[in-house]
């Protein structure tokens, strides 16, 4: 069976209308001679969705959004229902990343309920687990976290459709600037972990990414030293050249 490696950005709250339009022009440039066996997939700020689904209409590329809520409907300010989102057309919703664990106070449960919601209406879900500084270098503790945030995070998913559910490893001391960058050794053992974890949980195959300090030096022992199925690339593939180079070097 082919291996599919996947190449992923969430750009976080950056890029306008116009720098969006620029790396999605490029990207596509890329897609239209891109290897079969490759996924890409891009979460922007929610009011660029529309227009990048318009953009990219028949490309391949996936497009998704950084976060929703688990309900409907509702008396929710500020707050997207995955229901929406289906309906104009995002192909997947990212949750659990650790800004959002961190700065905005989602726990396990709400990423769990997440989940479910979204998988449910039939959105594909990147879901980001990840330990902090604090543990990384006790491996009993950190593998233990990242069982507990797998198994609650997925605890109540229904049957997967293939593709439908990516799991993007990304330790949090790696994640922006001014982090750690990872050493290939530093994660190889997790994302073993992860993966064991996964298959115990999930009948389909579940892709895993790392993410977390991605850059074409380190893109390509990440994956090909490791388990990993893919690469999820944050400040580094903000220019989309870059982001090309990272997956051609890959
Ligand atoms: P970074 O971001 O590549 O800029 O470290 C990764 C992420 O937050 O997904």
């Amino acid at each position: 069976m082919t291996r599919i490696r996947w190449f992923g950005t969430n750009w976080k709250m950056n890029k306008s209308p116009q720098t969006a339009r620029e790396w999605t022009t490029a990207v596509g440039t890329y897609m239209a001679e891109m290897p079969a066996d490759q996924r890409l997939f891009v979460m922007p700020p929610y009011p660029l969705l529309p227009q990048i689904l318009q953009d990219t209409k028949g490309t391949g590329l996936i497009v998704g959004a950084q976060n929703c809520h688990w309900v409907t409907s509702g008396a929710f300010t500020g707050e997207v229902s995955p229901q929406l989102l289906k309906e104009i057309g995002a192909h997947n919703v990212l949750l659990g990343h650790a800004e959002r664990r961190k700065q905005f106070g989602e726990t396990d449960e709400m990423i769990g309920r997440k989940a479910s919601a979204a998988l449910r209406v039939g959105l594909g879900v990147v879901l980001c687990i990840g330990e902090d500084a604090s543990i990384k270098d006790d491996p009993a503790t950190t593998r233990s976290f990242l069982e507990k945030q797998l198994s609650i995070a997925l605890g109540d998913i229904p049957a997967l459709a293939p593709e439908q559910l990516v799991v993007a490893y990304e330790p949090v001391w790696a994640i922006g600037v001014g982090a750690d960058p990872p050493a290939v050794y530093e994660v190889a053992e997790q994302l073993r972990v992860i993966r064991h974890v996964v298959d115990q949980i999930v009948n389909e195959h579940v892709p895993i990414v790392y993410g977390g300090s991605v850059t074409l030096e380190n893109g390509p022992s990440l994956l090909t030293e490791t388990v990993a199925d893919g690469l999820f690339i944050g400040r580094h593939a903000l220019d989309p050249a870059m982001f090309i180079r990272i997956i051609q070097t890959a």
